[in-house]
């Protein structure tokens, strides 16, 4: 989704830059429009590489179990651990 995104403002702004019967195009002026264009796609592309590390980062933390160990039995989000024996979170399976 935003690959695309950034892909089409980079586009615009490379469109922009190329079309020869604009004024700023002929006067070699900076493109105000594009500069902007170039620089929300740069700030997203740094974005999105950052969410992709992020997301890494919060699968490591999703492995230890910190948020069950918090919660009481009856809260919302609360599980009971599972059975060593069979993996069960029921307190009713039976193993002990
Ligand atoms: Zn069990």
């Amino acid at each position: 989704m935003t690959d695309d995104l950034i892909y089409r403002l980079e586009k615009r702004a490379e469109i922009r830059r190329s079309i020869t019967t604009r004024k700023s195009v002929q006067n070699q002026e900076p493109d105000r429009i594009a500069d902007l264009l170039e620089e929300a796609a740069n700030a997203l592309r740094s974005r999105s590489s950052m969410a992709e590390q992020g997301t890494v980062d919060a699968q490591d933390v999703g492995s230890v179990p910190t948020v069950t160990a918090t919660l009481k039995p009856g809260q919302p989000g609360f599980e009971w651990p599972p059975c060593d024996q069979c993996g069960s979170r029921s307190l009713r399976c039976g193993c002990d």
